[in-house]
């Protein structure tokens, strides 16, 4: 394959690639000789075929145009957290390691520290100049892609652990792209949304597919319920992907345009902000997905999400998803088991081989995630295996227990995790953001006395302001257990 925006501009030169607030839009082609110039001077720097380029930048046009001149070089991209520190962006590099890196006025001083490599800024001196404005653009060759080869290597978000380096192929990414049009569908005139960081498969997915669909894509650097509703207006979106808590509050600021979708994922979205969104005429399409499939495995297109809003809908096409026993035999309907993806999505595997091996089995990767499938194969997502908390022997599902601390009227969001303890290996702990003043901690013991059996109580319970989380919108259950420690 060649690369897919020069496909892409022949085809439909004048089409809106880059929907700009208050501008010109920017067509295919006008995309296209941004990225071949681009391209030409990152090959000058010494860029080539599979040479790995590590980007940290916020979500701006500049980055779209860095994916695409990387695509076009043949080179592999590796996007890295903007608001990391130096040593945690060491950590990173050192598991690729990168030929090149490239970041902007923001990330410059953090990359510079952390890299061992060239580190050249996309920002200039002056607006109007292009990225390495400095740099006289040298000829290079035209790649051809096939499908096994590594397109990008991104990082997991880091909620169970160290963030893991997973090597995404052009064709887990075009499977991807197919597989989320045949579920969401694609129309002329569409525009999609993105005020997600481009380090995470949720931000970068939309940017491979506008090109490949020919429709329009448009970027923000920083979600704000206000200015993203006003933006969604602006460019006119027909799309938006968004984690649960931006759309907890976009729906609140209302007055948002007619989307086709909304698709919302990275963690768990609670069924009545589903329907609180659809009553608001938000068409939500609560979606399950990862960094190792490339994005979505199972969506519920949004007339699925209205009629069933606890569940994240089926696989997509060419997914393969099964819910295992403790053996790896497969669970029947309505039973909770471990949940293993497959298919053309999924990746080959991670950069590193141990983790690699420890995750695949026969069925596929073994995702960390619990759930099940309904009487109908719909997909539910009730927790992460590796959040199981064992307390003298006995297993505690923190879901079963953040949704009795829920169900008091106070509590507005709750994170359960296991603290080491010396008597009984964990003990389970609660972090409770509460609007109300009866929420003390043996307030909120009782209530659960309740409905838990003894050993399922929560033992230590810090009330917070707001719960600690990735930049994907999960919980970090690592702050979590750090804040809760100070509580004893
Ligand atoms: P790490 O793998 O480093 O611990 P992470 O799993 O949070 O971090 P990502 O790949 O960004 O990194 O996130 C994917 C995970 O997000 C899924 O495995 C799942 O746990 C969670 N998730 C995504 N969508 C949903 C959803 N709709 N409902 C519940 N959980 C979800
Ligand atoms: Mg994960």
């Amino acid at each position: 394959m060649r690369d897919w925006l020069a496909v892409r501009a022949d085809a439909t030169p004048g089409a809106t690639a880059l929907a700009v607030a208050d501008g010109p839009d920017r067509s295919y082609d006008e995309l296209d000789e941004r990225v071949e110039v681009l391209a030409g001077r990152l090959a000058a720097l010494g860029v080539g075929v599979g040479d790995t380029v590590a980007v940290c930048l916020e979500t701006r046009h500049e980055f779209v145009v860095v994916v695409h001149a990387l695509q076009r070089l043949g080179a592999v991209l590796v996007p890295l957290h903007t608001e990391q520190t130096p040593p945690e962006l060491r950590t990173r590099l050192s598991a690729v390691p990168p030929e090149a890196a490239v970041c902007g006025a923001a990330t410059e001083a953090a990359l510079t520290d952390a890299a061992e490599t060239t580190v050249v800024t996309v920002d200039e001196p002056t607006a109007d100049a292009r990225p390495l404005s400095g740099v006289t653009p040298e000829p290079f060759d035209l790649p051809e892609w096939a499908l096994d080869e590594p397109l990008a290597v991104l990082f997991t978000s880091g909620t169970t652990g160290e963030p893991k380096g997973v090597v995404l192929t052009l064709g887990n990414v075009l499977a991807s792209a197919t597989a989320s049009a045949f579920r969401l569908g694609v129309q002329r005139g569409d525009c999609w949304h993105v005020p997600l960081p481009m380090y995470h498969m949720g931000g970068l997915a939309p940017v491979y597919r506008s090109v490949l669909y020919g429709t329009a894509l448009s970027v923000q650097s920083t979600f704000d319920a206000e200015a993203t509703a006003e933006r969604l207006r602006n460019v006119e979106a027909t799309a938006v992907s968004l984690v649960p808590t931006m759309l907890e509050r976009l729906i609140a600021v209302g007055d948002l345009p007619d989307l086709r979708f909304a698709l919302v994922g990275g963690a768990p979205c609670p069924a009545s902000l589903v329907e609180r969104a659809h009553d608001r005429g938000v068409p939500v399409a609560p979606t399950y997905g990862m960094t190792e499939a490339a994005s979505q495995i199972a969506t519920a297109a949004p007339s699925m999400a209205r009629a069933h809003p606890h569940s994240v809908g089926y696989p997509l096409m060419f997914a393969e998803v099964t819910v295992v026993n403790d053996e790896g035999v497969g669970c029947e309907p309505g039973t909770v088991g471990d949940i293993v993806v497959d298919g053309p999505m999924v990746t080959p595997g991670y950069l590193d081989d141990e983790t690699t091996a420890a995750r695949f089995t026969a069925r596929g990767l073994r995702t960390g995630d619990r759930g099940y499938r309904d009487d109908d194969g719909r997909l539910h997502v009730v927790g992460r295996s590796d959040d199981t908390i064992v307390t003298g022997g006995e297993n505690v599902d923190p879901t079963e227990v953040e949704a009795a601390l829920r169900a008091h009227s106070a509590v507005d969001a709750c994170a359960v995790v296991g603290l080491a303890d010396d008597e009984w290996g964990q003990r389970v702990a609660a972090l409770v953001v509460s609007d109300g003043d009866d929420t003390t901690p043996d307030a909120l013991r009782e209530h659960c006395r309740e409905r838990l059996a003894g050993y399922k109580l929560p033992r230590t319970i810090g009330v917070v302001d707001a719960l600690p989380r990735t930049a994907s919108g999960t919980v970090d259950r690592d702050a979590a257990r750090d804040r809760l420690s100070e509580c004893q």
